[in-house]
């Protein structure tokens, strides 16, 4: 079970950062963890003794490097230690970006071979589920455009905004969870033939707590979780690690 941790801009002085890898740490091996932090926790994090924590960026910029004020490349994240990098989460595509944008960034990533999650999701769920075109959408806008040895290294993380950022029990359902993964394969399988399909990681990000992360990793056949608020709150964090484990 991979869990992913996206602080978001929720960890906003050096001595929760350091609390939360001191955590990570003590939990890796329970489960594989990796930390997407705000750029500057990754220098400080990454420059320590060796860890099974692997850390990852919130996004990543297209530039290549020169003239780009404010700009972070991809081969400064791998520089510094990133092996990770979230990209096309839907706080950003919020903020504008598209899914041409988003096909640039995982191309960056993927040359200095950062390991590109990638989101998906749907605002909202229609009753004819036109959602699921908009999701294939999203998918075939980053994959059709791969070589298969750049597909499979790519995860996958399916998240539904209505469910971002609210409560366990406003989550996904295990069922719907289900669903979505096996939906996300078949449309992989357009992509990837026969079994590699099945070995993209679907991870599934919104409003996971303590209290729905065991129910949804059993049965549903995702690979593991995207967290939100609940990995910046170290005890909280703990639990849900060993929920899960
Ligand atoms: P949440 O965020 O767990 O706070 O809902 C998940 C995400 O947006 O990655």
């Amino acid at each position: 079970m991979l869990i992913v941790a996206n602080w978001k801009a929720y960890v906003d002085t050096k001595e929760k950062a350091k609390k939360l890898f001191a955590t990570a740490k003590r939990l890796s091996g329970k489960v594989d963890i990796v930390l997407a932090m705000p750029y500057p926790y990754i220098g400080m994090c990454a420059g320590g003794p060796k860890t099974k924590v692997a850390l990852a960026a919130q996004d990543v910029s297209i530039s290549t490097g020169g003239a780009t004020t404010g700009e972070v490349t991809a081969g400064l994240l791998a520089e510094l230690g990133a092996r990770y990098v979230i990209i096309g989460h839907s706080e950003r595509r919020a903020m504008g970006e598209t899914d041409e944008l988003i096909f640039e960034k995982v191309q960056r990533a993927l040359a200095h071979n950062l390991i590109p999650i990638l989101c998906v999701g749907e605002r909202e769920r229609d009753m004819d589920a036109q959602y699921l075109s908009g999701i294939r959408a999203q998918l075939a806008a980053v994959f059709s455009h791969l070589s298969q040895k750049e597909r499979l290294s790519m995860i996958v993380a399916y998240e539904p905004i209505w469910a971002i950022g609210k409560t366990a029990a406003d989550s996904i359902q295990s069922v719907e969870l289900e669903e979505m993964i096996l939906y996300i394969r078949k449309v992989l399988s357009d992509y990837l033939p026969g079994k590699s399909a099945q070995k993209v990681p679907i991870l599934y990000g919104g409003s996971i707590e303590p209290s729905n992360a065991r129910a949804l990793a059993g049965g549903s056949g995702v690979d593991g979780f995207l967290v939100g608020h609940a990995s910046v709150d170290a005890p909280t964090f703990t639990a849900l690690v060993k929920a899960v484990s």
